[in-house]
């Protein structure tokens, strides 16, 4: 594709990378077909090559966002879709990402999508605040329809993804170094999440049980916070590197102190960001490459796991499971053999989902800034979920659990927690509700 930025618009970096970016696209359009929203809405300006378009103009002209432009780039999920599609090697995740940020400098949203945006920025990331506005909508969640008839969208969204019951806090909310047991074979961190941590805190459990049982040191490091996906996704990119270099700084001095063999991630979101943290931060002279360091030693769980000997003995009576590949971890990634290997290495029977390609519609924030499309996405993946006839979905990011739970009759639970069970761990609680006679079958074939 020919650009036409300036001599002077190519000095700015990020511009020099956008165009580098553009130039790659030969505009064929095979991303087309495998564009969530392009397959839903059918307009080619909700494709990636559509959406291109729409950069490269705003960015050439040097113009501020328009709503037309606003639009089709706040449509997409970011799924990432187009990169594993694309026979160009065309880096959208970096074009959109900074087309975002363009969009947030030079836009004024409507109020009650400012409002949206800045409650989401404020609260998601932390914690301690999640949980008291989770606490907070719970009262209020009955009002959703109302919220909906008065047009206030996607606030009735987010109302009805909060957990009907809210998970009691952990043990592992606060820094600690978790021993491993027997002789010490590595030294990880594991990253502890923001609203993981607050909604399904046994994610994390499972993987520091099955990592002390393999011999793993895991340390649940000091001064770290939220990866900054969530506020990179809306174009907040100063809130997202201050938040990337709070974990940098936080990393670095276990790395330097005791000493690293990885940083695992169990939600695949995060684990996307915290891998690009190099990019996001090298123009950055003080943390260029400490951030390049940092990306280089993140792991997917899954990813780290598939070289371990999990010591499980391959039993009868295993549960078939219908694998829900994560966008951020088959797309963003690259992940894709490495957690149906674990599972069926651990006695489970996978199965894939069709159109697995295609996101459930999750993807961060998006379920509750773009509801509609959001929904339709996820009945699609329920449906390709359900000709599977498994007994639990499984996947590895919190986000496409929260989407997908209250849509479907099994269980869905995170990778991990299935592994940790196989290997001797407790059984999820979200197993309990599955049909007796299964649940006896499991328990018998994994005491025997
Ligand atoms: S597949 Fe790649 S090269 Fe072709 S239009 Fe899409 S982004 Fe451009
Ligand atoms: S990231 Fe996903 S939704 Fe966005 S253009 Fe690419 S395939 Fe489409």
């Amino acid at each position: 594709m020919q650009t036409s930025f300036t001599l002077a618009q190519l000095a700015d970096p990020d511009i020099a990378e956008a165009d580098k970016i553009l130039r790659a696209c030969v505009h064929c359009g095979f991303c087309t077909a495998t564009c969530p929203t392009y397959v839903l809405l059918g307009d080619e300006l909700d494709s990636p090559r559509g959406r291109i378009y729409l950069i490269k103009d705003m960015l050439e002209n040097d113009r501020p966002a328009t709503e037309e432009v606003v639009k089709h780039i706040d449509r997409c999920l970011s799924c990432l879709s187009c990169m594993t599609t694309c026979p160009s090697g065309v880096h959208y995740m970096h074009l959109v990402d900074h087309g975002r940020a363009h969009i947030e400098q030079t836009y004024s949203r409507p109020w009650s999508d400012r409002f949206m945006r800045v409650l989401l920025a404020n609260v998601l990331p932390y914690p301690g605040r999640f949980r008291a506005a989770l606490l907070a909508g719970s009262i209020v969640r009955g009002f959703a329809p109302l919220f909906d008839a008065i047009g206030l969208k996607s606030l009735a969204a987010m109302l009805r993804l909060i957990p009907a019951r809210m998970p009691a806090r952990s043990g592992y909310e606060r820094p600690q170094v978790l021993a491993p047991q027997g002789p010490r074979r590595a030294r990880v961190v594991l990253l502890q999440g923001c609203a993981q941590q607050v909604l399904a805190p046994s994610i994390n459990a499972a993987a520091i049980r099955l990592l002390n049982r393999l011999g793993v040191e895991v340390v649940l490091a000091e001064g770290e916070g939220c990866c900054g996906s969530l506020v990179h996704h809306m174009g907040r990119e100063e809130q997202a590197l201050a938040q990337a270099r709070a974990n940098i700084d936080a990393w670095t001095t276990e790395l330097e102190g005791g000493g690293l063999d990885a940083i695992l991630v169990t939600a695949s979101g995060c684990g996307t960001t915290i891998k690009d943290y190099g990019f996001m931060l090298r123009s950055d002279p003080g943390f260029s490459r400490k951030a390049a360091r940092i990306s280089a030693l993140a792991r997917d769980i899954s990813e780290y796991l598939v070289d371990f000997d999990l010591g499980f003995q391959p039993r009868s009576g295993g549960l078939t499971v219908a694998y829900h590949s994560a966008c951020s971890l088959q797309h963003g990634q690259k992940i894709t053999r490495q957690p149906k290997d674990l599972l069926a290495k651990c006695g489970f029977t996978v199965r894939d989902v069709p159109e697995g390609h295609l996101c459930c519609g999750s993807a961060g924030t998006y379920n509750i800034l773009e509801p509609e499309i959001a929904r339709n996405l996820r009945e699609r993946k329920v449906k390709n979920l359900e000709k599977t006839s498994a007994d639990i979905v499984a996947t590895g990011n919190i986000g496409c659990m929260t989407q997908l739970a209250p849509a479907i009759a099994v269980p869905v639970v995170h990778t991990i927690e299935l592994l940790d069970w196989a290997c001797g761990g407790p059984l999820p609680e979200a197993l309990e509700s599955l049909d007796d006679s299964v649940n006896k079958s499991r328990r018998i074939a994994v005491a025997s």
